[in-house]
């Protein structure tokens, strides 16, 4: 794997078709399942790593966001990643841009509503990597499920030549949703709060399986098991429709049961996906061993 710095050199050193990962770094098992998936592809493998100010919207939240570039590549490498493109903020915005992406419609409602600016700035950094890079497939995780929608929109709306391909949410062993913020939970009555999240989705999507189609019951028994736990601070529990992000009453196409809500001063997403063609909501994986976000274990390997 060779690191680099600039698009010009991810174009010069790719052979072939690329497959391309982008992330803020901070790897866990659910990054670097992507990593693997893109692997298995005969592609050049890209990983991006930018801490994107544009979809902060806090200076103090993007500098508080986990960063350490040594584990990152030690981890993309074994996941089977060729080139790993680290680019500094002045190769991505040499200067404040003025052309940026907006997505409408989808970028409303949910993670929309609560951080106002983010999608704006997601879109445009995923525009500017798409452009630059030029990959031919390019993987992101559901657990980020309007993000998805919005990438996907934007990548057909603007006609760019990428195939964008979801991927299943992976979980740590109690069921929460991996991401780099879990480090900040602390142990004991946080930890198990944070778990209810899953809990709540996971028999959300018990009902599902069993044929409940009607968005307002499964967001009820949702939000029944949530607001039994005081230390959990619901912003929303909603049911959209996959592919725009849009409210949706009767599950008659892929959706998702999204909800964010706040723990011990974290705020975190997650939702699982419901398909009525299967009659199955998807809910990810889950892992059987600690996180290597809490130390390197075997447990990169799953
Ligand atoms: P981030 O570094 O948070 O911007 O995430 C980079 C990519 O990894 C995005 O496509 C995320 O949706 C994906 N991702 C983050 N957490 C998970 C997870 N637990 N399972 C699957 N994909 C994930």
């Amino acid at each position: 794997m060779k690191t680099v710095g600039t698009f010009e050199e991810v174009r010069d050193l790719a052979v072939g078709p690329v497959s391309f990962i982008p992330t803020m770094g901070f790897l866990h098992e659910g990054h670097l399942s992507l990593i693997e998936a893109a692997a298995r592809t005969r592609d050049t493998v890209v990983v991006s790593l930018f801490v994107n100010p544009l979809q902060f919207s806090e200076a103090s939240d993007l500098a508080a966001y986990p960063r350490d570039l040594d584990r990152d590549l030690e981890l993309a490498r074994e996941a089977g990643a060729d080139l790993f493109f680290a680019p500094d903020v002045a190769e991505m915005y040499p200067s404040e841009p003025v052309t940026t992406v907006t997505v409408a419609g989808v970028s409303e409602g949910m993670e929309g509503d609560h951080r106002p600016g983010h999608f704006s700035g997601v879109a445009t950094v995923v525009a500017k990597l798409f452009a630059g890079i030029q990959p031919k497939r390019a993987y992101f995780g559901r657990k980020d499920a309007q993000q998805l929608a919005v990438v996907r929109t934007m990548t057909e709306e603007l006609s760019l030549p990428v195939d964008v391909r979801g991927m299943p949410i992976v979980r740590e062993s109690d069921g929460l949703a991996l991401s780099s913020r879990n480090v900040r939970i602390s142990e004991g009555a946080s930890r198990s709060s944070a778990a209810m999240l899953s809990s709540a989705l996971y028999a959300a999507g018990d009902a599902f399986d069993r044929g409940e189609r009607r968005s307002v019951s499964l967001r009820s028994i949702a939000t029944g098991i949530l607001t039994a736990d005081p230390s959990i601070d619901v912003e929303y529990v909603e049911v959209a429709n996959a592919g725009d992000a849009s409210p949706i009453e009767q599950i008659d196409r892929l959706s998702f049961l999204a909800l964010a809500a706040t723990i011990d001063g974290v705020r975190l997403i997650d939702n699982v996906h419901l398909d009525p063609d299967t009659g199955l909501a998807d809910r990810g994986t889950r892992l059987d061993a600690p996180s290597i976000l809490y130390g390197r274990s075997d447990a990169a390997d799953n």
